[in-house]
């Protein structure tokens, strides 16, 4: 079935327009290659337009009281839980992951944009003694102006919900330029901050390419934070972009995320870990658990029931409630990860299971749940990010070793560790260098009343979500009220 669900515009100061390039391009379904929408190419003028729009919005959403920002947030949450299920299978139709996932992407925004409008009344700042008589001393958070947001397609509304709610909630207006592949999902939220009553040109939604859209508000003088969520080699030219005007650069990077599995471990629900740490989104999460290291002892036990079990997981058109595991984004991707396998092959891994893509899945970018045994840890599949269904077993002889070969990538978000043993497990938590531990739990499952995000070359020490949100899109003010009625001087040597 092809069906063409709109033709979407830009939304810029409560208007959509058109790109003055007039050119656009498609946004198709990954599992099928039907054609949803089509999404105006932008351009860098597009781009300044929306920043204007933004900067005169600040103007005045600044002066909302926070709790009155909060409350547009609350009915924006509450849109989005009347209309979860629309929103899930729009995901699946745009993004390619199964419905119970969609679900889930969305129902973190639901969370997130909750808790954000939460601090419309609490937004904490610190009230301290001052040094001398009547005199007040206190910090308040303040926004800071523009803020670009810049997304990639894996969690079409998570992530930009991570960004947005924060920035809003503190009093600042937004540019989104969305990922090229999941555009839709933009758009279907721009409409709902409408619905919402949010003022016109607080947030603005730009869809085109990152090197022209992205690039622009990466340059731009009124843009003052950026909060980019993408790979590490785009994060790396944002930062270094968006230093020469010194703006705030928040940056989630990628990952090479470990499973740790002692010889004590319960093996099936490691496994079970695994699987889905491993092969959920079909690998295309920042925090899959791409390689594995196993105790020596049970390495064959726990690689025989990977096999069967990856051998055992459906593939296909995530609308099937029954598909566990959907298409990979778009080609290049299917691509990458079929390099990958010959990569490890050539490096000397085996291929216990997957290695190809499925043959005669029509139009859609499957590709085979695929474990490499045998992997040793400087091997380049237990490095690179493959960002696809593809993990890599690594052995390892004790917890020092373990944690070792874990630290050795040069990515630092998630890391996991399989053991009953108390000691063993606060070890892990002390020594792993990532922004994320879990024990006994895959590597994927934040929630988002804790920091998100990791160490090294994932990011640049910003985190999303939880209270560490608000440090992205805020600076802090420090006030003192002299009530003493005359000169009091302070850092003078009084004594
Ligand atoms: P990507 O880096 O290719 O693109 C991300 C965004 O950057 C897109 O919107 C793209 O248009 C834009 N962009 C590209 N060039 C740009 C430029 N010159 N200036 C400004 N913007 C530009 O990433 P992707 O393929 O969409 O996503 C996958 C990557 O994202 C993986 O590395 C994954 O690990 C990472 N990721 C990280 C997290 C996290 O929280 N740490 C979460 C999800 C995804």
């Amino acid at each position: 079935m092809s069906q063409v669900v709109g033709e979407y515009r830009n939304a810029i100061a409560g208007d959509w327009v058109e790109s003055e390039s007039g050119a656009r391009f498609e946004d198709r379904n990954p599992a099928t290659g039907e054609l949803i929408a089509t999404f105006p190419r932008s351009t860098a003028a597009d781009a300044d337009r929306a920043v204007a729009a933004a900067h005169e919005a600040y103007q005045s959403w600044r002066l909302v009281p926070a709790p009155k920002r909060a409350e547009i947030l609350f009915r924006v949450a509450e849109i989005l839980r009347d209309d979860k299920r629309e929103l899930t299978e729009l995901m699946t139709r745009e993004m390619g992951k199964v419905v119970a996932e969609a679900g889930g992407d969305v129902q973190e925004g639901i969370d997130m944009t909750y808790y954000m409008a939460g601090e419309g009344r609490r937004m904490f700042g610190q009230t301290v003694p001052a040094e001398m008589p009547n005199k007040f001393a206190m910090s308040v958070r303040q926004p800071m102006g523009v803020v670009a947001v810049i997304t990639p397609f894996n969690f079409p509304m998570a992530i930009p919900t991570w960004k947005l709610m924060p920035a809003l909630v503190t009093g600042n207006t937004a540019v989104f330029k969305p990922a090229e592949d999941t555009p839709l999902l933009a758009a279907k939220l721009m409409e709902i901050f409408e619905r919402a009553g949010l003022p016109a040109g607080v947030v603005n939604v730009v869809n085109g390419p990152g090197e022209v859209v992205g690039q622009r508000l990466l340059e731009h003088p009124d843009v003052k934070v950026i909060s980019f969520t993408g790979s590490k080699e785009v994060g790396i030219h944002v930062a270094t972009t968006a230093a020469r005007t010194l703006k705030r650069v928040h940056l989630e990077l990628g990952g090479k995320n470990a499973i740790i599995v002692m010889d004590d471990a319960n093996l099936e629900n490691a496994a079970e870990g695994i699987l889905w740490s491993a092969f959920g989104t079909s690998g295309q999460r920042c925090t899959a658990a791409s390689r594995v290291i196993v105790h020596e002892r049970v390495y064959g036990r726990l690689a025989a029931i990977l096999v069967e079990r990856a051998e055992g997981l459906r593939i296909g058109d995530g609308l099937d409630p029954s598909v566990q595991i959907g298409p990979l984004i778009n080609a290049a991707a299917l691509e990458k990860v079929h390099r990958y396998t010959g990569i490890g092959r050539d490096e000397g891994a085996t291929i216990l299971t997957g290695g190809e893509p499925v043959t005669g899945a029509g139009e859609g970018y499957f590709y085979r749940p695929t474990i490499f045994g045998d992997v040793e840890r400087d091997m380049r599949v237990a490095t690179e990010e493959i960002f696809g269904p593809a993990t890599s077993l690594i052995r390892c002889r004790d917890l020092d070793d373990a944690i070792a070969i874990s630290n050795r990538v040069e990515y630092g978000l998630s890391s996991a560790i399989y053991t009953d043993r108390i000691d063993d497990a606060f070890r892990a938590i002390r020594d792993l260098d990532t922004g994320i531990t879990y024990i006994n739990a895959g590597t994927i499952g934040a929630e988002i009343q804790l920091p998100f995000g990791g160490t090294k070359y994932t990011g640049n020490g910003h985190r999303e979500a939880g209270q560490a949100a608000l440090d992205t899109y805020t600076e802090w003010k420090s006030v003192y009220v002299d009530y003493s009625g005359r000169l009091q001087r302070a850092q003078i040597d009084n004594q």
